[in-house]
């Protein structure tokens, strides 16, 4: 008979990686950015592994992020987006995208 003894990965509350891989000893300082930066996260995303958004979000002071995939279904986005006096999408190209970002829709 072999026996399974299956260990809980620890993982820190701050940085949401496995304690060994911990980053936290190198975000040392919280950058006072000027701009606020919204990320809005794919679900899928939230379990990579390179963690990119956590990092940023704890290393700007304003920095706030939103998992979802429709800004219609997330209020405090819009409500974020609403009191903005501009805003500018930073967004990866999208292979074969066929209607330029201007026709794209909120709702
Ligand atoms: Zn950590």
């Amino acid at each position: 008979m072999i026996e399974v003894c299956v260990m809980p990965r620890v993982i820190c509350p701050t940085c949401e990686r496995a304690i060994n891989n911990c980053l936290c000893q190198w975000i040392e300082a919280v950058i006072p950015n000027q701009v606020s930066l919204g990320i809005l996260q794919h679900p899928n995303e939230t379990k990579q592994v390179k963690g990119t958004a956590k990092i940023v979000q704890l290393s700007l002071r304003d920095c706030q992020t939103w998992v979802g995939e429709h800004v219609s279904e997330l209020p405090t986005l819009q409500h974020w987006l609403a009191d903005a006096q501009s805003v500018f999408l930073l967004y990866p190209k999208i292979a074969h995208q066929s209607e330029p970002f201007s026709e794209w829709h909120m709702a």
